[in-house]
C-alpha cells in the first residue's frame, strides 16, 4: 500500500528541525524502521514528517568526564561495532547486535527505539541496566531523564510535544564488571519474547553490585531492583533470578496467545492483511472500592465513558447495550471506531459479561470477557477473562502489538477505575 500523501522536510541542522516540529504537529522520522511500515499501511497518517536524518549535529559517538555520548540518529550498526562503545559500554554494543537483521541495523537508530518505547525492544533493558540518562531537547527546553523515569508504558515515553531524543548518555562501565545481553527471540518477529542485561561487580565470590534491565515481560522494559537487591545480599543466583518481573505489574497477569493465534504469530497465517489475530487474555486488578460500590461502577455508563481509553462517546440503545465512539491513538497509529457495548450475564454484585466492539478504517476490534468480583477488605478485586479479537489493517501490526495494546489498555481502564472511586458521587449524579 502507498502512504497518503504528506509533506517533508529534511532540515540540515537542529535548530531547525527543532522550529519545525515546535508545535507538536509534525512527526519526527529517523531510520523509519518502524515508522515507515506503519505509513504504508496507513495506520500512520501523519500530515507532515521532519527527517532528521541529515542533521550532522545528531550523528556522533564520543566519551568525555566517564560518560557516553551518543547521538539521536547512531545506527544500531554504528553502536555495534563502535570503538568507544565496544570499550567503554559493551553491554549496550551487545544489545545492538541483537536488533533485528543488517538492515534493520544499519537503518534504525537508538533515538528512534528508545522514542518508539516498544515494550520489547533490545535497548531499553541494557541502558536500564547501565543507568543512562537522555536529553530531551526542544525550541525552548533542554533536560536530561534518566531511563528508569523515560519509559512510562508500552509506546509511552516521558517526550512531551515539540521534544525530541537528543542524546543517550551512558556511564563508562567498571572494567571489573561481568556484563550480559540474553534474548528469546520470537522466531516471526525477532523481538524479544523476553530480553535481560545484567552488570554485576563481585568480590570474591560475593555479588557487590548488580544491575538487571528487563524487556518483553510487560508493558514497558523495567529495571529490577528487588531482584538486584537479593543478588546484592548473597541469595543465591537461582533464587534471584526466578524471582525477575515478580514485582512488576503484579496486579495484571496477561494469558497466552490461543493455539491459532500463536501459529499464525509463528508466520503460519495468512500474509494477505485480512487475517485476524485473536488473544486471550487473563488476569485481575485490584481497586480501592468496596465490592458493591466496584460492580456499580463497572456497569455505568458514564463511568464506563470514562474510564475506556480513548472512548468519545456512550449512548444508551436498549437495556445494558451503548453506542460506543472511540479513537485510539497509540505510538504512531490512530483511528477511529464505532461499535458497541453490551453488558450481559449480569450476577450482581460478583460476576458480569462485558463485550465491547468497534470498527473503523483501519479494521475491526471485538473483546468479550467475563468480570467476576471479590471482596478483599474495603477493595475488590476484579479477575478478568476473555479474548481480543482484531481483523482488517490493524491486523498488520502482528500478534505482539495486539496483545501489548490490549493489556495496556485494560491497565489504564482499572487505573482510571480506581482512580474514579473518589468522585463517585459526583459520577453518579451525573448518570442520573
Ligand atoms: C524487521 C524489523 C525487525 C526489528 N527487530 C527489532 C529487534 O529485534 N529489536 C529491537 O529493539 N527493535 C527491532 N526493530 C525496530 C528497530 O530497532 C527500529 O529501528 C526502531 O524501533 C526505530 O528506530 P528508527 O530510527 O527506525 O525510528 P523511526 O521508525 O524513524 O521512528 C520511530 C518513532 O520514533 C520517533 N522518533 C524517531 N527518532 C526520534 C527522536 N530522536 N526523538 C524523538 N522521537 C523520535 C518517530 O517520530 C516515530 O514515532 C525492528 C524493526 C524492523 C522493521
Amino acid at each position: 500500500m502507498i502512504p497518503q500523501e504528506f509533506e517533508y522536510d529534511a532540515p540540515a541542522t537542529l535548530q531547525e528541525a527543532l522550529a519545525l516540529i515546535a508545535d507538536g504537529e509534525r512527526k519526527v522520522l529517523a531510520g523509519g524502521m518502524s515508522l515507515i511500515p506503519l505509513m504504508k499501511l496507513r495506520l500512520a497518517q501523519p500530515g507532515h514528517v521532519v527527517d532528521i536524518g541529515r542533521v550532522a549535529e545528531l550523528n556522533y559517538i564520543a566519551e568525555a568526564d566517564g560518560v557516553v555520548r551518543i547521538g539521536a540518529t547512531a545506527t544500531h550498526h554504528d553502536i555495534e561495532t563502535s570503538a568507544i562503545v565496544r570499550g567503554k559500554c559493551p553491554l549496550l554494543a551487545e544489545a545492538a547486535g541483537h536488533i533485528g537483521d543488517a538492515q534493520v541495523r544499519n537503518t534504525g537508530t537508538i533515538g528512534g527505539s528508545v522514542a518508539h518505547a516498544d515494550p520489547a525492544a533490545d535497548y531499553p533493558a541494557a541502558l536500564l541496566a547501565l543507568e543512562a540518562r537522555f536529553r530531551l531537547v526542544s525550541a525552548s527546553s533542554d533536560r536530561t531523564v534518566a531511563a528508569s523515569e523515560f519509559f512510562l508504558d508500552a509506546f509511552t515515553t516521558a517526550l512531551e510535544a515539540g521534544e525530541i531524543v537528543m542524546e543517550v548518555q551512558v556511564p563508562v562501565e567498571d572494567p571489573g564488571e561481568g556484563y550480559r545481553y540474553e534474548k528469546v527471540a520470537h522466531p516471526a518477529s525477532g523481538f524479544a519474547v523476553v530480553g535481560v542485561a545484567v552488570r554485576v561487580k563481585k568480590s570474591g565470590e560475593a555479588i557487590t553490585m548488580a544491575r538487571i534491565g528487563v524487556t518483553g515481560m510487560g508493558p514497558r522494559a523495567f529495571r529490577d531492583e528487588a531482584a538486584e537487591k537479593m543478588l546484592e545480599s548473597g541469595v543465591e543466583v537461582g533464587q534471584a533470578t526466578a524471582a525477575v518481573g515478580e514485582g512488576e505489574e503484579a496486579n495484571i497477569r496477561v494469558g497466552r496467545l490461543s493455539k491459532a493465534s500463536g501459529a499464525r504469530a509463528c508466520g503460519e497465517g495468512d500474509q494477505d492483511g485480512a487475517d485476524e489475530g485473536v488473544v486471550k487474555l487473563d488476569g485481575r486488578y485490584t481497586v480501592a472500592l468496596q465490592q458493591a460500590r466496584a460492580y456499580a461502577m463497572l456497569q455505568d455508563p458514564v463511568v464506563l465513558a470514562r474510564c475506556m481509553p480513548g472512548c468519545e462517546g456512550l449512548d444508551r440503545v436498549a437495556e445494558n447495550e451503548y453506542a460506543m465512539r472511540m479513537k485510539m491513538v497509540l505510538a504512531s497509529i490512530s483511528g477511529k471506531f464505532e461499535g458497541k457495548v453490551r453488558i450481559t450475564d449480569s450476577d450482581p454484585p460478583s460476576s458480569f459479561r462485558l463485550l465491547v466492539e468497534g470498527s473503523g478504517k483501519i479494521g475491526f476490534v471485538k473483546g468479550e470477557g467475563l468480570l467476576t468480583l471479590t471482596p478483599d477488605g474495603a477493595q475488590t478485586t476484579v479477575a478478568y477473562e476473555g479474548e481480543v479479537q482484531v481483523g482488517g489493517t490493524i491486523a498488520n501490526v502482528g500478534q505482539r502489538l495486539v496483545e501489548t495494546t490490549a493489556r495496556m489498555l485494560i491497565k489504564r481502564f482499572f487505573e482510571k477505575l480506581s482512580a474514579s472511586g473518589a468522585g463517585v458521587e459526583s459520577l453518579e449524579s451525573a448518570a442520573d
